[in-house]
């Protein structure tokens, strides 16, 4: 199997050339890459990279110029994986990255730079920023040892998980007004529920609820997807009441089973601007005999923005009715040092971005621990949202982060499984 590269000059389309038992990298059956496109200004970098993809029996094609990638970007395939250098003369990284952004499917990406590690870093976070897939990234000089264990790594990424996050992010647009009120009239939805256990005891000391769209035809269909319609379409006061009822109904029937943990509720922006907000939860709390401090609910930092003072005056009446509040997905908003000192938060969930590469990025591993001092100094809980393997854990442990939720400990499941997973790991009382 061999690479080509294409001439700096050459713009016809970027050749292939598979080798004769080219396979495709097969990851549980689930993700397949069947071309790795390498962009690099240096012919020897492109070489040496070939070299160790042939070992894993895929398929690359060098370009040698942003420009020359560019030109070629039509032939790119959705189960395509680019390999891309930041430094490069007249079209750099970061210009390329804008172009793959607006693809229908973007390739996955790989990001290589040298030098300063937060170039890289940077580099990634606007990848996400452009929604774009970066599941590794390499420090030159290359070593081809730490290639070989990258590559790996992140082929490893691509794996199926629990059934719960297998995720079609290709799923079509599908909802509009009329179909989500049907959704609501025809008891369409469906909470899931994430554990959350304490780091130090290993006690369930919450659960969240997640909502899904159980559509008709097109299956299980995830909040991301739906929620922005049901916002746009004035329905998330409705949607909200129906998760607050529906989770309050479902913690009862915990207790009963001998699940004593509290509850957490997502609100939109929207249920915070909402004066009678506060009322309505009274209500729903005394008509289903729940304390109020069985009750979380997490308002994300971005929420926040915006009109504060409303938002402020019904956080402190909810807060003063003993309902808890959770600010979620702590680190990607702008909140100052001054809300979050005013703002009635009794937890701060640190966002999954940071949690998920504390094990490799010593940056990401700063912001969690100042996160967790911030919290427990502003007198929070800190909980860490994204955990999906031991090694993070155990770097919380340290940190001294109160509580993680994650795949490590279980995906988000039907009221009935998470029964059953209480019971198993004797987490019921
Ligand atoms: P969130 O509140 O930050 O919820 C955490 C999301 O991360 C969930 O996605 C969960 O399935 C996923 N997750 C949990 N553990 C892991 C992990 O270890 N690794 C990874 N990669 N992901 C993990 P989901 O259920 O798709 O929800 C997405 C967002 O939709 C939520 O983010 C929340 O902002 C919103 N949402 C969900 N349910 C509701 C709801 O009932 N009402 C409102 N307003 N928003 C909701
Ligand atoms: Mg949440
Ligand atoms: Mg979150």
């Amino acid at each position: 199997m061999h690479t080509t590269i294409n001439e700096p000059s050459s713009s016809t389309a970027a050749a292939e050339r598979k080798g004769p038992q080219h396979r495709g990298a097969q990851v549980n059956g689930l993700a397949a890459i069947d071309m790795i496109h390498i962009i690099d200004d240096n012919p020897v970098v492109i070489q040496s990279l070939a070299e160790i993809i042939t070992r894993i029996e895929l398929p690359s094609t060098g370009y040698l110029s942003g420009r020359q990638f560019i030109e070629n970007i039509g032939a790119i395939k959705p189960n395509a994986l680019v390999i891309l250098d930041l430094d490069m003369p007249y079209i750099d990284g970061i210009q390329v990255m804008r172009h793959l952004a607006i693809l229908d499917a973007p390739p996955l990406l790989i990001l290589m730079n040298e030098g300063d590690p937060s170039i890289l870093n940077a580099a990634e976070k606007l990848g996400q920023a452009h929604n774009l897939e970066v599941v590794a990234s390499l420090t030159k000089p290359l070593l081809s040892s730490n290639v070989f264990r990258t590559f790996k790594q992140a082929l490893s990424r691509l794996k199926p998980r629990q059934d719960d996050t297998k995720k079609d992010q290709s799923q079509p647009y599908i909802g509009d007004r009329n179909s989500l009120m049907r959704a609501l009239e025809e008891d369409q939805f469906e909470l899931h529920y994430q554990p959350q256990v304490t780091i130090s005891g290993r006690r369930l000391s919450g659960i969240e609820a997640l909502i899904r769209w159980n559509h008709p035809t097109h299956g299980l269909i995830y909040p991301n997807k739906f929620l922005p319609i049901v916002e746009n379409n004035g329905l998330i006061d409705e949607v909200t009441a129906w998760v607050l009822e529906n989770a309050t109904k479902q913690a009862a029937r915990f207790n009963s089973e001998g699940i004593k943990v509290s509850v957490s509720v997502n609100v939109s922006a929207i249920n915070i601007r909402a004066l009678t907000f506060p009322e309505q939860l009274s209500n729903m709390l005394t008509s289903y005999n729940m304390a109020p401090s069985n009750l979380m609910l997490e308002v994300t930092e971005s929420a926040l923005m915006g009109e504060l003072t409303t938002s402020l005056d019904i956080l402190t009446r909810i807060r003063l009715r003993g309902i808890r509040l959770s600010i979620d997905d702590f680190g990607t908003g702008y909140s100052s040092l001054q809300q979050l000192h005013r703002a009635p938060f009794s937890e701060l969930k640190i966002d999954r971005s940071f949690v998920s590469n504390i094990s490799h990025d010593a940056e990401a591993r700063s912001i969690v621990k100042i996160c967790t001092m911030l919290g427990h100094e502003l007198g929070m809980s800190t909980i860490a949202e994204g955990v999906e393997d031991q090694n993070t854990l155990s770097i919380l442990a340290d940190i001294g982060c109160d509580i993680a939720q994650g795949y490590l400990i279980a995906s988000p499941m039907p009221v009935d499984s998470l029964c059953e997973w209480a019971r198993k790991n004797h987490l019921a009382a």
